[in-house]
Formats: C-alpha cells, sequence, structure tokens
C-alpha cells in the first residue's frame, strides 16, 4: 500500500489521490481520464496503465520518495502544501483564530498557522514542516531547494 507516501507527496504539495480498495479497472480510467501518474507497486497494474505507468521497487517510504526523485518526478518541496488527508491546498488562517483549537505550547511558541478547508483540520510549522524537511535533508535536498 501506498498510503504513507500519499501523505508524504500532499504534504510536500503534490495533488496526489490514492484509491485503496479500488478495482485496478477504475483506478486506470481515473488516471487517464485526468492525465495523473498512476503510482503503484504492481508490475502488471503499472504495464496497463502505459505511459502514465510508476512502478515503484521500494516498500519504504524514503526510498520511494528517492525513487521518485531519481526519475524527476518529484523536484522538492512545491510552495503549496496539501492536507495529508484530504489532498486539499492548506490555506493561512490568522494566529487569533487558532488559539482554542491547538495546544497552548503550540500556540505560544508558532506563528504560521494553516487550516484544511475541507476536515478544517489546523497544521503549524512544528508537526508539519519540520519532520518532512528533515527527510528531505536526509535524501540529499537542501532547504534552498524549498
Ligand atoms: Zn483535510
Amino acid at each position: 500500500m501506498l498510503g504513507r507516501l500519499a501523505k508524504w507527496l500532499r504534504m510536500l504539495g503534490y495533488d496526489v489521490e490514492f484509491m485503496p480498495d479500488v478495482p485496478d479497472i477504475d483506478i486506470l480510467r481515473r488516471a487517464r481520464a485526468e492525465s495523473r501518474l498512476l503510482l503503484t507497486r504492481d508490475t502488471a497494474l503499472a504495464r496497463r496503465a502505459g505511459s502514465l505507468g510508476v512502478l515503484l521497487h521500494h516498500q519504504e517510504l524514503k526510498a520511494q520518495l528517492r525513487e521518485l526523485a531519481e526519475r524527476g518526478l518529484i523536484t522538492g518541496p512545491r510552495p503549496e502544501t496539501r492536507c495529508p488527508l484530504c489532498n486539499v491546498p492548506l490555506r493561512p488562517v490568522p494566529k487569533e483564530t487558532v488559539v482554542d483549537r491547538v495546544p497552548p505550547y503550540v500556540y505560544q511558541t508558532q506563528d504560521a498557522f494553516y487550516e484544511c478547508p475541507r476536515c478544517h483540520r489546523i497544521y503549524w510549522a512544528g508537526t508539519h514542516w519540520q519532520h518532512v524537511q528533515a527527510t528531505w535533508r536526509e535524501l540529499g535536498w537542501h532547504e534552498d531547494d524549498i
């Protein structure tokens, strides 16, 4: 399953649909209808997807990110991050509006907050970015790329 990869790609700002438990034919139709690349670990499905198929060989998240980067399919975090659960671009919200919605320590120590317009979860740099950026550096990319 590529659910974890999908969440990470969304945090990096990529538009990623995730379709678990959906028949291959429906995944193929959706990919073709929207000209989306179809990331899969299933050799047969990747072949059926033709030029849209991207076969991932690794199971581990970082190795998968590296595979995508090596093929030039991801080039770094994009300017607009997305909700890892909804794939909707996050929007900045004024700090005052989240006072009752985040832990007090987070409110005191963070200045920039973002909200998902669909699920209304609040995100901030602490949880959202640091881990992503650390992983990005581990993979040999730099914050200058962000
Ligand atoms: Zn959401």
